[in-house]
């Protein structure tokens, strides 16, 4: 808990230890250097290799970002691939899916940025650019709305660009002249030519290619280690693997001004005032009664059994009544929650309060207001002492990792009884990859992931899964 964030100012604090750049000091991202003070202050200190790589590749990014000679240069090759060498090469993301799956496939793009030496940009999609700073000092990872690829229109299942498609027509090879432009489709229903693209020769190939389009709705980086070229680098950017996307994540994603001012203003209405906070993250399936009843049991067996929160029964022996006060932030699109929970403790002085910020009903992503929210929302959640989330849902993981908690995860996602135990404690920070390659390089066909990499394990909310630890 924190007890006047608006006030602290520690230089160190504010840089997260070297992992932003000193250099941006303007108030159009307030967020940039402000967070520190809101969260636990983080144990985890980057390594001496990333904060070195960040710098480098913030350099690189700001001599071939847009508006640079290189940027306009190697943009003719999009319309004429054979145009000349290009000095710079970069990857494009593209959005798919809700916010937490678009920052964690976004989280992802960066870190394969970094290893291939290319140049990230992002398709801003309806309002990415309104809910996020800039992440680059001097330069802009948007790309410019002129940029001559339209994302909507192109990149589906049988666009002759994608990589699978490339491979099973055999149009890239040493032997071929490579193209200017190469999609990758490492979304949830990608095939077992898209998988090749975690395969070390056909990396190789993809290396020529100056511009990459990249879609994903997953967290991959645990597949990033399948690659020998890239494994060695890793280790050292990540000596500690359970807290690759706190880094990345702290690192990417500040929120945009209007953003920052609702979070700070619910935070310091709601959550400042007390010892604890504990988040409670609901990502339900069907709001309709008996689930609302049965997820409400569901916490309470969870948050009781696991003593994150004091049963409701009349004060202790000693008359004496708790210092203590926890703020319980709850996040849910539903709004029945709140009241059933709040109805549990009334009459009780346990010194509990409970707060939800908002409750959209429904999923709207692209609407920016409803957006900002969600936003708001995680980064809230991750200002939390303990959390609670609920299973498969990449909105928990990522203010898990922006928050460096390691959740209790609420069993499910869907059932029809209370399941027991209510929840499991993850088995690390780190977001699960719902959808790992399991592809077999040497041989084609399928080869479980976690059987090739030591340091991960299957997620405890999804046994497919695969989590760094
Ligand atoms: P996932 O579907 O749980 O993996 O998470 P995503 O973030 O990818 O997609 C769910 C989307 O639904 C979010 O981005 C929000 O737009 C919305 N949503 C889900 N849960 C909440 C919540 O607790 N609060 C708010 N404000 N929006 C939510």
């Amino acid at each position: 808990a924190v007890e006047s964030a608006s006030d602290s100012n520690g230089a160190e604090d504010q840089l997260l230890d070297e992992l932003l750049a000193s250099s941006v000091h303007d108030r159009s991202c307030l967020s940039r250097y402000r967070s520190a003070p809101y969260r636990r202050e983080s144990p985890y200190k980057p390594s001496a290799d990333l904060v070195k790589s960040l710098r480098r590749y913030e350099a690189l990014h700001k001599s071939c970002g847009p508006q640079t000679e290189a940027f306009e240069k190697s943009m003719l090759l999009l319309k004429n691939p054979h145009g000349g060498p290009s000095r710079c090469k970069y990857l494009v993301w593209t959005p798919e899916n809700g916010l937490g799956n678009r920052m964690l496939s976004l989280a992802s793009t960066f870190l394969y940025a970094l290893l291939s030496d290319r140049v990230l940009l992002i398709d801003r999609g309806k309002d990415l650019d309104s809910l996020f700073c800039e992440p680059f000092p001097g330069s802009s990872w948007l790309l410019p709305p002129d940029f001559p690829l339209k994302f909507r229109a192109v990149f589906n299942k049988t666009d002759p660009h994608r990589f699978g498609n490339i491979l099973r027509s055999r149009s890239i090879s040493d032997d071929v002249p490579q193209p200017a432009m190469v999609y990758a489709h490492l979304s949830h229903d990608y095939d077992d030519q898209d998988k090749r693209f975690y395969c070390e020769a056909d990396q190789k190939l993809l290396h020529q290619v100056p511009w990459m389009v990249l879609r994903s709705d997953q967290y991959f980086v645990p597949a990033l280690f399948l690659l020998p070229s890239f494994e060695r680098r890793l280790h050292q950017l990540f000596p500690q693997k359970e807290v690759i996307f706190h880094h990345l994540g702290r690192y990417l994603f500040h929120p945009s001004n209007p953003v920052w001012d609702l979070i700070i203003s619910y935070f310091e209405a709601n959550l400042a005032g007390a010892t604890e906070t504990l988040g409670i993250q609901l990502r339900i399936y069907g709001s309709e009664n008996p689930i609302i009843k049965l997820v409400t049991r569901q916490i309470l067996n969870c948050t009781w059994g696991e003593k994150l929160l004091p049963l409701p029964v009349a004060h202790n022996s000693t008359g004496i009544p708790s210092q203590k006060t926890v703020s319980v932030l709850l996040t849910s699109l539903h709004s029945e929650f709140l009241g059933r929970l709040e109805n549990v403790y009334r009459g009780f002085s346990l010194g509990i309060s409970f707060h939800q910020p908002s409750h959209e009903e429904r999923q709207q992503t692209g609407r920016e207001a409803h957006d900002a929210k969600a936003l708001a929302e995680i980064f809230l959640l991750s200002t939390a002492d303990t959390l609670v989330t609920s299973a498969w849902s990449t909105f928990g993981y990522v203010a898990q990792g922006l928050g460096g908690l390691t959740p209790w995860i609420l069993r499910g996602p869907v059932h029809a009884a209370v399941p027991q135990p209510a929840c499991v404690r993850a088995t690390s920070m780190e977001p699960c990859f719902h959808f790992p390659p399991n592809y077999d390089c040497a041989a084609g066909g399928f080869l479980e992931t976690t059987t090739v990499l030591p340091y991960t394990t299957q997620c405890r909310d999804r046994i497919s899964g695969l989590q760094m630890v």
